[in-house]
């Protein structure tokens, strides 16, 4: 497989930790004491940019890009980003030059991938709500793929090809009904979630499609859910959209596409973890005799363990049965925890020494919620106020979910390569939250003298 010209160069060997760190990527190691990301030292970074801030790593980034990428290309796959997980136009732009696609799910998102460099014809787009302008605005861009998600999104899909005088592209998202095993709020393929068509309802809906002016149909989709852990769940349904593939052509229905979802997980703590290989095997076992065109759609695999979240402890309070270390990062910045009860390891910058004792603490934000809570009892190696800290595995989901909570600005992006970092989201500035808001023009009239808004009425009538 030939490389882009823009490929970064390999992680240089001195680069590798002697040891792994928890849910990080090789690029990240403690060297001389420091923890690095690549050739850069964290303090550095902390200091130039303050704290929190998110710092990825471009090698990492593209590790685990070529890392799936190569697995799949024996089956002519095409990776497309899912760039909820991360879209900060950099990691697009990033994936973009190793040659990946897009999976999109709103028109900003789409904005966002074709502003990033993804080319059109390299961007399919997901989601079960698609508003009449979005897909407009789709067919206006002219994407590879609309997956469409229902019959009345199909029907207006194809209103709003015939006035705008094209066809749209189609897969059909089905929802093959299967358990993917993860956290209930990340699970999209059972009957009772919201996605997809279900499959037993796929061959009219394709019919459907097939006969449909405005809709030129291609094939179907499913996304089972988001980090799974086993190959079990994804054979499954890769196997009852095979079966389905099949029983639409015999229907006399061409199948050319089969986009595959995401949802490969990552190892945050010491889970087991599907692996690449075993997936591309589960790939080769169902539906690769097809001949149709796959498509992936990876988020959080690129990702996850490519970034992390910087943050400063502010304060260590020692209550009555519980030590909380306070940090200066919150849910608003890190919702993970919060939302999904995720863990994320949590490393200290200075290299603690050999043997160090670990005692329980709390750590949290300083926001008035008890759920802006990141770990409770974990064994923590002492840390003190003013202490640069990491929560790891933070590249995917962190990030993308961040609010501005408790007028919290959005914090930093910062993207490194070799001993070269990069601000790629500047730390939003309080003037900047503060006048995305206006005051209606009724306060102005009342704070002028009384009488004076019904004379400027009686005025201007
Ligand atoms: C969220 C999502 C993905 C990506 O999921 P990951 O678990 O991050 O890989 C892919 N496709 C669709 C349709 C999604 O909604």
């Amino acid at each position: 497989m030939v490389r882009s010209a823009s490929a970064v160069r390999e992680v240089p060997r001195q680069n590798e930790p002697t040891s792994g760190l928890p849910g990080l990527d090789r690029a990240f190691a403690y060297r001389g004491g420091v923890l690095t990301v690549e050739d850069v030292d964290l303090t550095a970074v902390a200091a130039a940019v303050g704290t929190p801030a998110y710092v990825y790593s471009e090698a990492a980034l593209v590790g685990r890009y070529r890392l799936l990428a190569d697995a799949l290309a024996p089956l002519g796959a095409m990776v497309c980003y899912a760039l909820k997980a991360n879209s900060n136009q950099a990691v697009i732009a990033t994936f973009a030059r190793s040659g990946a696609g897009a999976d999109v799910v709103s028109e900003g998102e789409m904005r966002r991938a074709l502003a990033a460099g993804v080319p059109a014809d390299r961007v399919v787009f997901a989601g079960v709500g698609k508003t009449r302008d979005e897909l407009r605005a789709a067919l206006a861009a002219g994407i590879m793929q609309v997956n469409v998600e229902s019959e009345p999104e199909l029907e207006l899909l194809d209103a709003v090809a015939r006035e705008m005088g094209r066809t749209a592209a189609v897969a059909l998202r089905v929802n093959p009904d299967v358990d993917a095993r993860t956290h209930a709020k990340i699970s999209t393929g059972r009957k009772e979630n919201k996605f997809g068509i279900d499959i037993a309802l796929a061959s009219a809906a394709a019919a459907r499609a097939h006969a449909l002016p405005g809709i030129a149909f291609k094939g179907f989709a499913c996304h089972i859910g988001s980090q799974l852990t086993e190959l079990a769940p994804f054979r499954e349904a890769f196997a009852r959209v095979a079966e389905l593939v099949r029983t639409v052509r015999a229907q006399g229905i061409p199948v050319e596409h089969l986009d595959l979802g995401g949802g490969l997980g990552v190892r945050y703590g010491n889970e087991p973890l599907a692996d690449v290989a075993g997936y591309a095997q589960a790939i080769r076992d169902t539906v690769a005799g097809l001949g149709c065109r796959l498509v992936v759609e990876p988020g959080r695999f690129l990702v996850a363990e490519a970034g992390l979240l910087l943050a400063r402890v502010v304060y260590v309070k020692q209550g009555e049965s519980r030590r909380f270390v306070i940090v200066d990062a919150a849910m608003n910045d890190l919702v993970r925890p919060a939302m999904y009860d995720a863990f994320h390891a949590v490393l200290p910058v200075r290299e603690p020494p050999q043997g160090t004792t670990m005692a329980p603490v709390d750590l949290v934000g300083p926001i008035c919620e008890s759920s802006d809570t990141f770990a409770r009892d974990r064994p923590m190696q002492e840390v003190s106020p003013g202490e640069l800290v990491v929560f790891c595995t933070a590249g995917a989901y962190g990030a993308a979910m961040s609010s501005t909570y408790n007028s919290r600005p959005l914090v930093p992006e910062v993207l490194v390569r070799g001993d070269r970092f990069a601000v790629v989201r500047p730390r939003q500035a309080i003037e900047t939250l503060l006048a995305l808001d206006r005051l209606p023009p009724w306060h102005d009239e009342a704070q002028k003298p009384p009488g004076a808004a019904n004379a400027a009425r009686a005025q201007s009538s």
